[in-house]
């Protein structure tokens, strides 16, 4: 299918993104509001416009992927933003890949399919929206490996598929709208808390006396295996190539991990139900932001929160 492809957001993430598709051969039209990123797509080749509205225009699918919820909100509801021209769209397919939470893509999603296309193509009756958060950061979104993790409608999922996996290696429909932002919290959410367990009881073991190289090797031929000490080891020496032994560096960034905990702390608020895990996560990497490490991979907790020692030789 050759649709336009509009791309609003050209950050760390974005910008890759992007790229990605400009490979595949989809013709493009970009809008940021960096007018230095806009100015080198512009000499890249690249169609630039001046509003998210413009852009719309333009394109028969827009992507998004923006900070958090309220740029979402102001690129999607802004006075120049894509529901800009009211209840007529020209795209037909609207896809948000940023880390917000669900509520607001829900909300997104029926504003959306309460307006009409402006020209009916290719059996599509009405605008459509899928948020589509992703895994895999900045190093999978440049290999071109993300995971997509999508909710709303599955016809438009599977339209989308071929798009997204110009992006990403994996899809996965999450149910209806807002299930794919659902789904990413609840990811990270795993991911910070199995962070800190690993970390914790790594440091508990080097104050008793057991090196958590030792440690490592027992967690991960028995019960406590997991991705934080088989693939990602907050210890600085026990693995080599991850965020711990370079100094935490070139990792996921402890402040974007505040973000998505801050997330599921809302959402779990929202729905009212019993997450003591995440509170306690929120609070800890809010505190490593505050201490000055927001920019360090998010395993730094093992040394910063937990005073855990290094085991480089
Ligand atoms: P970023 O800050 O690098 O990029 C965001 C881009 O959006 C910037 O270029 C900024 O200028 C632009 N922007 C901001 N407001 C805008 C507006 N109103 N109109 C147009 N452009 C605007 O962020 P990022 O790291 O690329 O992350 C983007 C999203 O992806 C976030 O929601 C983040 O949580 C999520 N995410 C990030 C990672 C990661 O490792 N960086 C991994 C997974 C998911």
């Amino acid at each position: 299918m050759s649709w336009s492809v509009g791309f609003i957001g050209l950050g760390n993430m974005g910008s890759r993104m992007a790229n990605n598709l400009l490979k595949a051969g989809y013709k493009m039209t970009v809008h940021d509001v960096n007018c230095n990123v806009m100015k080198m797509y512009s000499e890249m080749g690249v169609s630039t416009k001046q509003t998210p509205f413009e852009v719309a225009e333009a394109s028969d699918v827009v992507i998004t992927m923006l900070p958090s919820s309220s740029h979402v909100l102001d690129v999607y509801n802004g006075s120049n933003g894509l529901l800009q021209g009211g209840s007529l769209l020209t795209p037909r397919l609207l896809i948000d890949s940023s880390t917000i939470d669900p509520q607001t893509s829900r909300k997104l999603s029926m504003s959306v399919s309460n307006c009409t296309l402006k020209e009916k193509k290719d059996n599509w009756e009405n605008p459509v929206m899928l948020d589509a958060p992703v895994s895999g950061g900045v190093v999978g979104a440049e290999a071109g490996s993300l995971t997509f993790m999508v909710g709303g409608s599955e016809d438009a999922y599977l339209a989308a598929k071929s798009l997204l996996l110009s992006m990403g290696k994996n899809t996965i429909f999450c149910g209806g709208p807002g299930n794919g932002s659902a789904a990413k919290i609840c990811n990270n959410l795993v991911m910070a808390v199995s962070m800190l367990g690993v970390s914790e009881a790594l440091a508990l073991g080097q104050s008793l006396g057991i090196t958590a190289s030792t440690l490592t090797k027992i967690f991960n031929s028995s019960s406590a295996r997991c991705w934080s000490s088989d693939s990602y080891n907050p210890v600085p020496g026990v693995m080599q190539g991850v965020p711990s032994s370079r100094n935490y560096s070139g990792g996921f960034a402890s402040k974007l991990m505040a973000k998505d905990l801050n997330l599921a702390a809302a959402s779990a608020e929202e729905v009212g139900l019993k997450c003591p895990l995440t509170f306690v996560a929120q609070n800890i990497y809010t505190e490593i932001c505050k201490d000055g490490h927001e920019t360090e991979d998010f395993s730094c907790v093992f040394h910063h929160y937990y005073s855990g020692e290094s085991e480089l030789n």
